[in-house]
C-alpha cells in the first residue's frame, strides 16, 4: 500500500536552486513544511543510476538517511528521440562545469543537424523516501517540439528551446510559472505524488 506523508518537514533533496524553487511552488498548496538540501548543507550524492527513477531514489534516500526526515528527490531531463534519447539522464552534464545551458541547448540543436523530427519530451521522476528505507516513486512527462533560436527568459535549463504541445506555441521559457506548472513533467509527477501520498 502507498504510504502517506503524515508530517513534515519534508526535505527537498535538490541542489539545483531553480528546480528546488519549482518544487517548493508546486508543494505550496499542500501546506507542508519544506526544508531544502542546500539550506541543510547536505552533500550531493553521485548520480550513478541508469534511469531517472534510479537517480531520484538515490537523491531522496541520501537526504532521508542524512536528516532522519522524509525527503523528496527529483531527477529529470530532456529526451530527444532523434538523438537516441539524449541528453536524457545526462541533461545537466551537457551544460558543462559552468552549468551554462546556452552551451547545452546549442549542442542539442547542433546534434539534431537539421533532423526533420524535432519532437522531445521532458521527464521528471520523483522519489519520496523515508528514513526507514521506504520509497514511493512517480513519473511525469510533457511532450513538445524543439525550436531554434531559444526564446524567453523564464524557467531554467532547456526551457527556452521547448514548446510544449499544450502551450499555445510559447516556449516554457516564455511562460509564466503558473502556466508551466499544470502541464510540466514536474507538475504532473507531483500531482500523482500528491494524490497518492499527500491526500488524507
Ligand atoms: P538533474 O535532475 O539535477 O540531474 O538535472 C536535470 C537537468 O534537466 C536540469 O539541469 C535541466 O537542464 C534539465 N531539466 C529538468 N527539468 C527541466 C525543466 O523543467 N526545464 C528545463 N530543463 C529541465
Amino acid at each position: 500500500m502507498t504510504r502517506k506523508l503524515t508530517e513534515g518537514p519534508l526535505v527537498v533533496a535538490s541542489h539545483n536552486p531553480d528546480k528546488a524553487a519549482e518544487i517548493a511552488e508546486l508543494l505550496a498548496p499542500y501546506e507542508i513544511e519544506v526544508a531544502s538540501a542546500a539550506a541543510l548543507e547536505l552533500a550531493e550524492p553521485e548520480e550513478t543510476g541508469d534511469s531517472f527513477v534510479a537517480n531520484a531514489r538515490i537523491k531522496a534516500r541520501a537526504a532521508a538517511v542524512a536528516t532522519g526526515l522524509p525527503a523528496l528527490g527529483d531527477d529529470s531531463g530532456l529526451v530527444v528521440p532523434s538523438l537516441g534519447g539524449a541528453p536524457g539522464i545526462y541533461s545537466a552534464r551537457w551544460a558543462g562545469p559552468g552549468k551554462d545551458f546556452t552551451i547545452a541547448m546549442e549542442r542539442v540543436w547542433r546534434e539534431l543537424d537539421g533532423a526533420l523530427n524535432r519532437r522531445a519530451h521532458f521527464v521528471s521522476a520523483l522519489a519520496l523516501a523515508w528514513p526507514d528505507s521506504h520509497v514511493e516513486t512517480f513519473e511525469g512527462r510533457v511532450h513538445g517540439m524543439l525550436v531554434w533560436p531559444p526564446r524567453g527568459g523564464r524557467g531554467f535549463g532547456y526551457d527556452p528551446m521547448f514548446v510544449p504541445d499544450e502551450g499555445g506555441g510559447l516556449t516554457f521559457g516564455e511562460m509564466e510559472p503558473n502556466a508551466k506548472h499544470p502541464i510540466s513533467h514536474r507538475g504532473r509527477a507531483l500531482a500523482k505524488l500528491a494524490r497518492a501520498c499527500l491526500a488524507a
